[in-house]
Order: structure tokens, then sequence, then C-alpha cells
């Protein structure tokens, strides 16, 4: 619909949100994280991440995450450079043994297995379809040593519960793409070996990192596989990584600013009242939105079963109006990033209600696009 935008329709300032960002990832940051950022650009800014004062936040990212998590006993939180793209690659070369089995619902599912299937020093993997906009589970089967979830799939607006499939190989891996999930959902840790994310989504903060929190299980593979002799390069190497998260650092130099936004998140987070809390923030916001979807003339919610649909980004099929349009005036408003994900091909919005939005702004969100259709019709 570019070129063909009506650019003349003004949402009134009364309906508009305090903060238009309502994207998936990267997503709203908090301007008090900003701040804080601004506040450290003379002292922490430009220094050595091997010093103390940015080792001192690596503990401050990997201690909260262990409080907001609840990790048990033995879970380690391990960092490195490079987004949750290039965790597929760690995951490939660093925790699967010889077959993984992939539940694979939407984009970023399909993804990993697609970088299993490629790695020639594994078996095939085992892929579960479901159909884009429905959750699977993973089913036990003889021979596979990582199960690969994804906790909320960001293309179609699915959550999924987090549990170990009855049945399986002793010692087999539970690994959860958790990206768009993380420090918005809850989920039981006991549940999981590998729960690893990247910042720029519940996190609020910028992308270029991945964060994964190992079980004792996990952390005993990596040392196996590290041990066998299998060729990995260096800065794929997650016994790298493992070695020197232990030391508060990462292995290359990490993007401090990136540091500097997750933590503010993340202890804002725990002064709210952890995940509960912030899980109870996006829940708000969902609830707000599929409710007005629901009972919209024109909107109903993509995903059919309510306990499928996301807190963290819902996704609303619209009817009798193209979204794109809706998208592309929300846009000329300063509301910005409600576009659907293009591969989907569906005619539909598609809302970020991460933490840091404030349930308000969805509310006023869908004022604002009432006001847009009614509008355009
Ligand atoms: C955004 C996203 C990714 C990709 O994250 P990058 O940091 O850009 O690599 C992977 N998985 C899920 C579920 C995501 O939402």
């Amino acid at each position: 619909m570019t070129g063909a935008v009506p650019t003349d329709i003004r949402i009134p300032p009364v309906l508009l949100p305090a903060d238009g960002r309502f994207g998936s990832g990267p997503s709203k940051v908090r301007p008090d994280a900003v701040a804080v950022l601004a506040s450290l650009g003379t002292t922490l800014l430009g220094t050595s991440h091997r010093q103390a004062p940015v080792r001192a936040l690596v503990r401050r990212l990997r201690d909260g995450l262990s409080e907001l998590f609840a990790l048990p006993d033995g879970y380690q939180v391990v960092l490195g450079n490079g987004g949750s793209t290039l965790f597929w690659d760690v995951a490939t070369f660093g925790l699967i043994e010889r077959r993984s089995q992939h539940v694979s619902f939407g984009e970023f599912s399909s993804k990993f297995a697609a970088a299993a299937s490629a790695a020639p020093h594994l078996e095939r993997p085992d892929v579960i379809e479901v159909p884009a906009g429905t959750a699977g589970a993973p089913r036990a089967e003889a021979g596979v040593d990582l199960y690969a979830l994804t906790h909320n799939e960001t293309s179609t607006g699915v959550v999924t519960d987090l549990r170990r499939p009855e049945g399986a190989d002793d010692g087999a891996l539970v690994a959860v793409d958790a990206t768009s999930a993380a420090g918005g959902v809850r989920f039981d840790p006991e549940q999981v070996d590998v729960y690893y994310f990247a910042p720029q989504k519940g996190f609020a903060s910028d992308g270029g990192l991945w964060v994964a929190a190992l079980s004792p299980a996990a952390l005993e593979r990596v040392a196996r596989i590290a041990a066998s002799g299998r060729w990995v390069p260096a800065s794929l190497d997650l016994s790298i990584a493992v070695a020197q998260s232990a030391l508060d650092q990462t292995y290359n130099t990490p993007a401090l600013a990136t540091l500097v936004l997750m933590v503010d998140q993340l202890e804002w987070m725990l002064a709210g009242g952890g995940l509960e809390w912030s899980a109870g923030r996006c829940d708000r916001s969902a609830e707000i939105l599929y409710r007005w979807a629901e009972s919209s003339a024109y909107a109903a919610p993509f995903v059919a079963k309510p306990d499928e649909r996301s807190p963290v980004v819902g996704t609303i099929d619209l009817e009798g109006v193209d979204a794109l349009t809706v998208s592309a005036v929300l846009r000329a408003n300063g509301v910005v990033d409600t576009e659907s994900y293009r591969k989907l091909g569906r005619n539909q919005v598609r809302v970020g209600m991460f933490p840091a939005v404030d349930p308000s702004d969805v509310e006023a969100l869908t004022a604002c696009i009432d006001h847009v259709v009614t509008a355009l019709s």
C-alpha cells in the first residue's frame, strides 16, 4: 500500500498512547533506561569490558536473571554476542549430541530446525510441523537428545506451555527459544535445560546479545561435547562462553549500551515484584487487546484457542479493511510497528505487549485503530 496512505487522517491527540512503540522487536525501550544510559556516558561507556565496572554490570545481569526466573541451584546464566539467531548455531555445535527434535509452528521455530538440518556432524532432525496460529508439543522419541521448543512464536503470536516430553531418553535436553517470551511469560525452570533469548524484546534493550540459562544437565552436555574433539569455531563455542560468563565477561567485546539497558529493565522488573509482576502487566495488556478484538465488528484474534494467545505479541486479523493501510496511518500518527509478520501473509496487525509497554497504551491503541478504521470506511 505504499504511496496510497491517506496521510490526511489525523488521530485526535486525546486518543493517542503516551508512547507509540508497539514493535515485536526491537521493542519499546523505557525512557528512564535511556536516561540511566546517558548518566553513564562519561564513566562506564567507553571503558574496558575486562575491568570491574563492566564486569559488575554483567554480574548484575546474571544474578538478576537467576532471581527473576527463580533458577534452581546449579543453573548458570551464560551470554555472548550475536543474538538468538547466532545461538541456534551455538546450539547446533555445542548442545545437540546427535539428533534433535524441533516443534515448528512459525518462522522462528523453523529456523533452528533448518540450522540443525544443515549441520554435517548431526543426524537429520525430527521436525514436528503444526499449522501457523496453533501450538505444538514435543513427542518423546528414542535417539533424540535435544528437544527444541519456542516459548512464544513471535511471527504468529502463539504461546506454549513448557513441559518436558514424557518418556524421553535419559539425559535428553529441552532447549527453549524464549526470545520474545523471556521476562513477560511465566515458566517452570525445572522443565527446561536451556532457556535462551536476546534483549531487544521483553528486556527492552538493543539487540546483538544472546543470553542463556543452562541447567546442570546442559552444562554437562556442553563439557562433554567440548571434550569430544568436535570441531567448533571459537566464536560459537559454548564451552568458551560458559567459562567467560563465569568470570562475568564475554568472549569478545559486547555492546555496553545493550548491557546497561538490559540490566536497567531487569532491575525495574525485580523492583516491581519480579516475573509475576512483569508477566501480570503483559496479561493485562493482552486481556485489553483480545477482548477489544473479540467485541469488534471487523477484528478478531488470529489464534483460535484462547490459552494459546500470546500475552506478549498479539496478532489480530482485520476484515473489510486493509491492515497495512491501518498500520501506515497509525505510523503517520506516531504509532509504529503494528505491521504483521510479512511472511505470515495475513491481513492483520501485530502488537508487541512486552513488560515495558503500559497496558493503558494498549487500550489507547485499540481506540486509535477504531478511529482509523472509521475514517477509512
Ligand atoms: C526475534 C526472535 C529471534 C531472532 O532474534 P535475533 O536476536 O534477531 O537473532 C529468534 N527467535 C524468536 C522467537 C524471536 O522472536
